[in-house]
């Protein structure tokens, strides 16, 4: 098959191992710079540009959209929708898992466990609206942040009521959750491929810290899951309409909470941390879904 990998940087781990596994297995792969596509969108006849060339047909494609190329590079990917490329994640799977709101909100209705959450728009309503969360401590998150950016512990009521302040006079989109103390610092990680998890591990904060976030200096080892977690975190996956997904699990006191779910999960961590070859299993997943034409939504979205 022919796989175009959509990754900014070929000499980032998971874009290499993606590579590697591809030609491994057989086939051509090829990393293409989203940022440098440009598309005819309105001919009767779509197509994608590279640097002055047409791109021809792939079989199959990867999106490793970062979160701060998400509006262009998913623009990028329906246009492969358009032209009928199978890709690994919808982009309108990615899209709704690129907001943590619209995330929970589709998860909620479901009936997956999560934090309890709150969002609010105008300053008038904060006091309300952290007394409707059963107070401080929360945590408050910028809704479209990642790697830990953008998330702030509030221990108490006061600097609750200024760190919202703060955000919303930057006219930032925030939400506010419940803090899960008894997770530790510690979250866990399960690697969703299909309908399964095909690794897990323990993201474990450094001291003194509550982001578990690698990129924030957190550790990862390894860790049994239960299977009320593996089915939760498959669920998660399958309510936003990802084939690939990083379901982040807190374990609290009212059993496991999805604190959210990453589009483009790393392959690093997790790959070192089980000594599992991910980037082997999901040329595996395309390999059994391209040719069989399985999409979810053609683009539609
Ligand atoms: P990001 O998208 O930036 O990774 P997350 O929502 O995953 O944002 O939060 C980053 C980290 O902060 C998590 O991995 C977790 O360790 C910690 N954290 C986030 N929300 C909570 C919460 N409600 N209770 C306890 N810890 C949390
Ligand atoms: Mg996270």
């Amino acid at each position: 098959m022919k796989i175009a990998i959509l990754s900014r940087n070929p000499r980032l781990y998971s874009t290499r191992r993606l590579v590697e596994a591809a030609t491994q297995r057989g086939h051509e792969a090829r990393v293409i710079d989203v940022l440098r596509c440009y598309m005819n969108i309105a001919s009767h006849r779509p197509s994608i540009h590279l640097k002055g060339e047409e791109l021809g047909r792939y079989d199959a494609v990867i999106p490793r959209i970062g979160a701060s190329v998400t509006f262009y590079g998913t623009a990028v990917l329906r246009q492969f929708e358009m032209l009928d490329t199978y890709t690994l994640n919808e982009s309108v799977a990615i899209t709704r898992a690129r907001d943590k709101l619209r995330s929970l909100q589709l998860l909620s209705r479901k009936g997956i466990g999560l934090p309890m959450t709150g969002f609010a728009h105008a300053p008038d309503d904060i006091q309300d609206l952290i007394k409707m969360l059963g107070g401080a401590p929360l945590v408050i998150k910028l809704l479209e942040g990642t790697q830990g950016i953008g998330v702030v512990l509030t221990e108490t009521q006061q600097a609750a009521e200024s760190v919202i302040e703060a955000f919303m006079g930057l006219k930032a989109n925030i939400l506010a959750q419940e803090y899960i103390r008894e997770a530790g610092g510690a979250d866990i990680r399960c690697f969703v491929i299909g309908d399964k998890v095909v690794a897990s591990m323990k993201r474990q904060a450094k001291p003194g810290e509550f982001r578990s976030n690698l990129h924030r200096g957190g550790s990862a080892s390894l860790i049994r899951i239960t299977p009320e977690e593996r089915s939760t975190a498959v669920r998660a996956a399958g309510i936003l309409g990802l084939n690939v997904a990083g379901v982040d699990i807190l374990r609290s006191n009212h059993g496991p909470v999805v604190m959210e779910v990453n589009s483009s999960p790393g392959l690093e961590g997790i790959e070192v941390a089980t000594s599992k070859d991910i980037a082997g299993l999901m040329i595996q997943f395309i390999e059994r879904n391209a040719s069989l034409g399985r999409r979810r939504t053609r683009g539609q979205g």
